[in-house]
């Protein structure tokens, strides 16, 4: 894992404002700051793994949180009825840009289909 701090750290310790929707012990929930769909909600651990696949290696209770919390943000957002997408962007290919694990919650609104 490289060293260098994320923003999400940040918005764990409270040093950078987000809105956030759920707390658990060890989650944190917040809106994404460029949503891509109507609803568009981060969930991170509040313990840093770069990606999914260090976050699963190394506790997958922590990551059995994390998905527990997608889904009480979907309930608490009105969207569980009719339907969400959970997503971890892993890596280059995928696109992912911030290097603390976090899982998308995106619904609201008819999705597009998985590719490019
Ligand atoms: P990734 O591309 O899967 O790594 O997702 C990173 C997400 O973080 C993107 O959807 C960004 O819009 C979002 N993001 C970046 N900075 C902030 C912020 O300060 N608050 C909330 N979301 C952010």
């Amino acid at each position: 894992m490289s060293d260098a701090e994320t923003l999400f750290e940040k918005i764990i310790a409270r040093e950078i404002p987000a809105e956030i929707v759920y707390e658990t012990d060890t989650t944190l929930a917040f809106r994404d700051i460029q949503p891509q769909a109507r609803v568009h909600v981060l969930v991170v651990p509040k313990k840093r793994y770069r990606n999914l696949a260090e976050f699963a290696a190394a506790d997958p209770a922590g990551l059995a949180d994390v998905v527990a919390t997608a889904a009480k943000v979907a309930e608490l957002e009105g969207i569980s009825a009719s339907g969400y997408r959970v997503v971890f962007n892993t890596d280059a290919d995928a696109g992912q840009t911030v290097f603390h694990v976090h899982a998308h919650v995106l619904g609201g609104e008819q999705l597009g289909h998985f590719g490019r």
